[in-house]
């Protein structure tokens, strides 16, 4: 069955050198080390340091993660409403928000700040994001079990929530210094409310002082704060020997953590393989036009085109208006097999894809080349609380990210992801001038 073919390309080590376990069972989660495989090789590899610290935390998960005595107990204090003195294991609870690449952002951050301060990460996974991924960690589970004490999470933090810390500080309930807080005295959890913008300032090295105090924390923000533990001098050492090439952060851990589960895989693979697979170059082009912020068709399409010929990105073609080069179709010997390039679009709508496939259908390359145009879907409109339409997203999000050059649009988390993944040069449509200002 197709689904258990061998992977296409066999030039990247199976466990990215060292970032994947091999500790799981290879049929759980088919996409986990498959997925490499249909990349070209990173150019970036994890440092030897992350890779232990990975190991040690995962050790540190299996010890500490649901279903073992530490945790029961410290659910147990979550229950009773205080926070204990001492606890071994600590926590930091994530609950999505906003679109899944967003998701997927907050949710590595997250994991960056588990990794540097010792925390053990959970997974608030309601109905519309459970089964987008497999299990990260060996041996464990990330998501809270049914009985967690916390159930409504969208009523329990919004940013009125009194267990936010912004709002604990402004109410005096804990002090900047954390010398004057007892760790008896707090509360079972603080809430971190990192939505859109920082304007908690948890990201002050006394704040974290006090925050290392509680055994559990309920994360909640749809974008990138990782960014922000670069800038505190407490973290500096370790960033760095977690990550000696600062640009490859997100890379390195989202190839770790984020693995599509075998739904979601299914369906990456059987469309790679109908149309993707034989192709001699694949081009990832994301096109998101934000409904609060259109741009007109004609004015997203010609930004398109002049950023891909300008870059090179796109086969170009010979136009029959006279309007560019009257150049010949280069034409390949009948022997010789031609290039073919496939152009893979992601957006909600189909008139991108329309066009682009129709200027190929009807103008020769200039290098004789044969390219074919695919769109996976179009759904027309985010439907963030809909699982299928999310593992859709994400199956489209790794489709691109398997492309060799790729082409997003601008302030998309969708398309940062798929290049984070890939680990090349992003390219990034700026969004194209309004025709007024032209
Ligand atoms: P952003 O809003 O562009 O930063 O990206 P998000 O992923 O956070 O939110 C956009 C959501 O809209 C996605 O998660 C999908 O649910 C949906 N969406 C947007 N563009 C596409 C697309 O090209 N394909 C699919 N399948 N869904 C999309």
């Amino acid at each position: 069955n197709a689904e258990h073919a061998p992977p296409i390309r066999h030039d990247q080590d199976h466990f990215i050198g060292g970032l994947l376990s091999p500790a799981f069972d290879e049929q759980s989660c088919r996409s986990r080390y498959a997925s490499p495989h249909y990349r070209r090789p990173s150019p970036f590899r994890p440092s030897t340091y992350l890779v232990e610290r990975l190991r040690r935390y995962e050790a540190r998960h299996r010890r500490c993660g649901p279903s073992g005595p530490l945790f029961k107990e410290a659910v147990e204090h979550l229950r009773s409403g205080r926070n204990a003195a001492r606890s071994e294991c600590q926590y930091v609870v994530w609950t999505p928000f906003n679109g899944l690449g967003n998701r997927m952002l907050s949710l590595g951050s997250t994991f960056l700040y588990a990794l540097l301060t010792d925390r053990v990460l959970l997974v608030h996974a309601p109905q519309e994001f459970d089964g987008l991924f497999c299990e990260p960690f060996p041996g464990s589970s990330w998501t809270i079990p049914a009985d967690f004490p916390i159930t409504d999470f969208a009523g329990t933090f919004t940013m009125w929530s009194p267990t936010s810390y912004k709002n604990m500080r402004h109410a005096g309930a804990v002090s900047g210094d954390h010398r004057n807080v007892s760790a008896e005295r707090l509360p079972a959890y603080v809430f971190l409310d990192l939505i859109q913008s920082f304007t908690d300032a948890a990201f002050c090295e006394a704040d974290q002082l006090v925050l290392a105090k509680f055994n559990w924390m309920v994360i909640k923000s749809d974008v990138y704060f990782a960014a922000m533990f670069f800038l505190m001098p407490a973290y500096e050492r370790e960033l760095q020997r977690l990550f000696p090439e600062k640009e490859a952060v997100f890379h390195h851990l989202a190839r770790y953590l984020f693995h599509p589960s075998n739904d979601v895989w299914g369906i990456v693979r059987r469309y790679y393989e109908a149309y993707l697979a034989r192709a001699d170059e694949r081009v990832g082009l994301q096109v998101r036009v934000f409904p609060e912020m259109p741009v007109q068709f004609d004015n997203m399409y010609g930004q398109i085109v002049r950023c891909s010929e300008q870059e090179g990105l796109l086969p170009k073609v010979v136009r029959k208006d006279g309007e560019a080069n009257h150049s010949s179709p280069a034409v390949a010997p009948e022997s010789s097999r031609t290039k073919v390039t496939s152009v893979l679009v992601t957006s909600l709508f189909s008139d991108y894809y329309e066009r682009i496939q129709g200027v190929y259908y009807a103008n020769p390359t200039e290098t004789g080349e044969y390219v074919e145009v695919h769109q996976p879907s179009h759904e027309r409109e985010q439907r963030t609380e809909a699982r299928g339409h999310n593992q859709r997203a994400l199956a489209e999000i790794y489709l691109l990210s398997f492309c060799d050059r790729i082409v997003t649009s601008a302030v998309s988390t969708f398309g940062y992801i798929a290049h984070g993944l890939a680990g090349v040069h992003p390219w990034v449509l700026l969004r194209p001038p309004s025709p007024k200002t032209c």
